[in-house]
C-alpha cells in the first residue's frame, strides 16, 4: 500500500533475503544497544526487536571482540543484520566474510580510499550490501571548509561523491544513510541528494534525544520525507528500549498509509460535548483489536451526535452516549448497544467488514 504519497524512484538492492528500495516496501530498521561482546545479552535483544517487527537489525562491531556476538547475531536472526563498523576496514571484510547481510561504513572514516575499495570487493564477492553513512562527524575537511560546517549542501555533496565512488567501482548494491540531528538541514540535504542519485535512502534524524520530544521529533524528520517520497528504510533512533523505535516507525508508516500495520484508532479529542470516557473507551478499542492484522480505521467518538458524521471515512466506529452507544459503518448508524457491549458490538460489525471485503474480491477481482 502506498496511500497518495508518489515515491522516489530508486534502484532496488539486497540485503540478505530482503529487497530494499525500487517500489519495495519501506522497511522499519533498529539496532541492537547492547555490548555486542555480551552474547546473550545481544541476542536477546535482537529477539525482542524482531518480535516487535523490526526488519532490519544494526549491531555494532567495534572490535575483534566483538566479531562472536556478531556471527551470533547472523545465526540466529531471522531478518538481516547490518554490521556497525568505524574506522577499521579490515573489521568491515571480516563480517562480510562471516555472512553480513550488510556493513554499514563512513567513507570518512575508513581510512582512504584504498581500503574502501577493499570493502568493496569483499562485499562484491559475497553479495553484501554497504550502506554509505555520511553525517557531521565523518564529513570531509574540505567540505567541511567549503560549506562552513555539516550543512545540508556539504552532506549531499560528500553522499553523493562516494555514491558514484562505489558505483564508478562497479557496486551499486549500496544504499546510502545522510543524517543529522538538525531536522531542516536533514531535510534539505535529502532533497539534494534525491534530485541527483537513485541510490536508495535510509533516513532518519541522529541523536533525536529521548521520552515525547523524541518521538515527536523523528516523526517530523522522518515523516516530512516520507511525504517526499524519500526514504526505503527508515529508522527512528532514541535513547532507551529500541523496541519503541520499531514502533514509533510503523506508525510513522501507518500515519501516511506507507505501511498496513493493524488497525488505526482514531479517537476524537473531546470537547464540551463529550457523554463518555473516550480515552478509556479507545484504550478498550485498541486492545480488543491489536492482533488483527488488516489495516482499518476505527473511529472512537465521544458523543452520538457529531461523532458518526466527523469519522465518515472511517471504516467503522463508536459514538458514545451516557447510556448506549451507536455503532456506524462507514458513517452510517447501524446498531444502538448499551455502553457496555459497544466493543463486542463493534467487533462484530469488523468481522462484518471482511466478509464485505470478500464479497466484494469476489465480484470485482481486479478493482481490490
Ligand atoms: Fe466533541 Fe462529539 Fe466531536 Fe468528540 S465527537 S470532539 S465529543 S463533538
Amino acid at each position: 500500500m502506498s496511500g497518495s504519497i508518489f515515491r522516489r524512484k530508486s534502484r532496488r538492492i539486497r540485503l540478505g533475503e530482503v529487497e530494499v528500495g525500487g517500489g519495495a516496501p519501506i522497511l522499519v530498521q533498529s539496532m541492537t544497544k547492547t555490548d555486542t561482546r555480551d552474547v546473550e545479552a545481544t541476542l536477546g535483544q535482537l529477539k525482542r526487536l524482531e518480535l516487535a517487527g523490526c526488519e532490519v537489525v544494526r549491531v555494532a562491531v567495534p572490535d575483534e571482540d566483538a566479531l562472536e556476538g556478531f556471527a551470533a547475531c547472523l545465526r540466529e536472526s531471522k531478518v538481516p543484520v547490518v554490521a556497525d563498523i568505524h574506522f577499521s576496514h579490515s573489521l568491515a571484510v571480516r563480517c562480510i566474510e562471516l555472512g553480513a547481510h550488510c556493513v554499514r561504513i563512513n567513507p570518512g572514516n575508513i581510512g582512504g580510499k584504498q581500503r574502501l575499495l577493499e570493502v568493496v570487493r569483499a562485499a562484491s564477492d559475497a553479495g553484501c550490501a554497504i550502506r554509505i553513512g555520511v553525517n557531521s562527524g565523518s564529513l570531509e575537511k574540505r567540505l567541511w571548509a567549503k560549506y562552513g560546517g555539516p550543512k545540508a549542501e556539504a552532506l549531499a555533496e560528500s553522499a553523493l561523491y562516494w555514491s558514484a565512488f562505489l558505483e564508478d567501482a562497479g557496486f551499486f548494491n549500496f544504499k546510502v544513510s545522510i543524517k543529522s540531528s538538525d531536522v531542516v538541514e536533514n531535510y534539505r540535504s535529502h532533497l539534494i541528494f534525491a534530485q541527483k542519485s537513485e541510490a536508495p535512502l535510509h533516513v532518519g534524524i541522529t541523536e533525536a534525544g529521548f521520552g515525547e520530544y523524541g518521538v515527536v521529533k523523528s516523526s517530523v524528520g522522518i515523516g516530512s520525507l516520507l511525504l517526499n517520497g524519500i526514504g526505503d528504510t527508515i529508522r527512528v533512533s532514541l535513547t532507551g528500549d529500541p523496541v519503541r523505535e520499531v514502533e514509533v516507525g510503523f506508525a510513522i508508516l501507518k500515519c501516511l498509509g506507507l505501511r498496513e500495520a493493524g488497525p488505526e484508532i482514531i479517537s476524537c479529542p473531546t470537547c464540551g460535548r463529550r457523554k463518555i470516557d473516550v480515552e478509556a473507551l479507545a484504550q478498550r478499542v485498541y486492545e480488543a483489536t491489536k492482533s488483527l492484522k488488516r489495516g482499518i480505521k476505527i473511529a472512537v467518538m465521544g458523543c452520538e451526535v457529531n461523532g458518526p458524521g466527523e469519522a465518515r471515512e472511517a471504516h467503522c466506529g463508536i459514538a458514545g452516549g451516557r447510556t448506549h452507544s451507536l455503532i456506524f459503518k462507514r458513517g452510517v448508524v447501524i446498531k444502538k448497544v448499551p455502553n457496555h457491549e459497544a466493543v463486542e458490538a463493534l467487533l462484530e460489525v469488523i468481522k462484518d467488514l471482511e466478509v464485505d471485503d470478500a464479497h466484494q474480491k469476489a465480484s470485482f477481482p481486479d478493482k481490490v
